[in-house]
């Protein structure tokens, strides 16, 4: 968007300075246009009735300095959820799937079992790995292919917290029990 257009808020009305967030209907055209900080209200909002986290809500916790009801809660929970994604990095990324991964010039793997599907994305010295319940709650993770050393992270979510750690728990057990064998699929790219 060009910076002559003068574009107001589809929610507060206000002339939009910066960030605008604009919504898209399935033809590509432009449903309604927000600024920054009421796409952020209602982001917030959206959690308090549902504590969903998203991608871009838990991106803004995490950048947040105030101690927002909301953001503190959000930051508790990623805090939670980034120790259980720490045993699943040394329960099952660090060691023989991570060298096969890194050893092997196939990019795109995939594990289905029944109470998710795990795809993983291997380029440039990154693997991602998305674990996906089948109602579409999801964590993604993201961890330097070649370093032995714990680099796992978090790279996305749509799911509570309660979900998220169900998730991981679901996929350190799978692994556990040898229920979670990764076969090459060329048909995951990035995700
Ligand atoms: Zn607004």
């Amino acid at each position: 968007m060009s910076d002559d257009q003068e574009v107001f808020c589809g929610s507060c009305r206000n002339y939009c300075h910066g960030h605008t967030v604009t919504t898209y209907n399935d033809n590509g055209e432009v449903l309604r246009i927000v600024c920054g900080d009421c796409d952020l209200a209602e982001r917030v909002a959206r959690y308090m009735c549902t504590r969903v986290i998203e991608s871009r809500l838990l991106l803004s916790a995490v950048c947040r300095t105030t101690d927002d009801d909301w953001s503190g809660e959000v930051r508790a929970s990623y805090e939670r959820i980034k120790m259980r994604v720490k045993y699943l990095e040394r329960s099952w990324w660090l060691g023989a799937v991570q060298q096969m991964i890194d050893a092997s010039s196939q990019r795109g793997w995939r594990a289905d079992h029944a109470l998710l599907t795990m795809l993983v994305w291997s380029c440039a010295g990154r693997t991602m790995v998305t674990l996906e319940r089948h109602d579409g709650d999801h964590i993604t993770l993201i961890a330097a292919t070649s370093e032995t050393g714990s680099t796992m992270g978090v790279q996305g979510i749509q799911a509570t917290e309660t979900t998220a750690l169900a998730i991981l728990d679901d996929a350190i057990r799978a692994h556990e029990a040898g229920a979670l064998t990764l076969v090459p699929d060329d048909k995951v790219g990035m995700i």
